[in-house]
């Protein structure tokens, strides 16, 4: 509708980046305009006012500034899934596979309790890997990953798939095919 298309029209692509052949879709516009931040945030707190639940998680980096926004908006508290060797505490950690290498996202282990209703948020859901590796996180814990949630989905690298194939819910508010 509207406001999906008002975020939509807000991210900016940006051809050849990181690399030639890749085009990079760039939230900082949405960010940056007061009234797409807001509808965006809006259309988040709107589907999940009424869901009961009981954190919002978020993931290194973009995940950070949507997911804290929410999580104050909803009077919950906020909990950052990050890059390797960040946090302080004791951590667990879930590696995954990129095109090139590896990668690892870590939480702190006493970041949510057993039963927890959380909610997961990140820009962008490409291959999936990140959220899905976040979604692991998260349930090894003993959370209840209630849904995921990202500004951008891009269908055609099958990611948002793969997660509704895991049982988790998937919410985007976009898509760039
Ligand atoms: P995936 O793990 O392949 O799904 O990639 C998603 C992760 O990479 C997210 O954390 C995104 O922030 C980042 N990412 C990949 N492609 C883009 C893009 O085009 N724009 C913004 N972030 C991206």
């Amino acid at each position: 509708n509207d406001l999906h298309d008002l975020v939509r029209r807000a991210i900016r692509s940006v051809p050849d980046w990181p690399k030639p052949g890749v085009t990079f879709r760039d939230i900082t516009p949405v960010l940056q305009d007061p009234r797409a931040f807001r509808v965006l945030i809006d259309l988040f707190v709107y589907r999940y006012m009424r869901q009961r639940l009981d954190l919002v998680a978020g993931i290194d980096a973009r995940g950070f500034i949507v997911g804290s926004v929410l999580a104050y908006e909803l009077n919950l508290g906020f909990v950052p899934v990050r890059k390797q060797g960040k946090l302080p505490s004791r951590t667990v950690s879930e590696s995954y596979v990129l095109e090139y290498g590896n990668a690892t996202v870590e939480m702190h282990a006493d970041a949510v309790r057993t039963g927890q209703r959380v909610l997961l948020v990140d820009d962008l859901i490409a291959t999936g890997g990140t959220m899905l590796a976040g979604i692991k996180l998260l349930q090894r814990l003993g959370a209840n990953v209630v849904e995921a949630a990202a500004v951008i989905d891009l269908p055609e690298l099958g990611g948002s798939r793969a997660i509704a194939a895991t049982g988790t819910p998937l919410y985007t508010v976009c898509q760039f095919g």
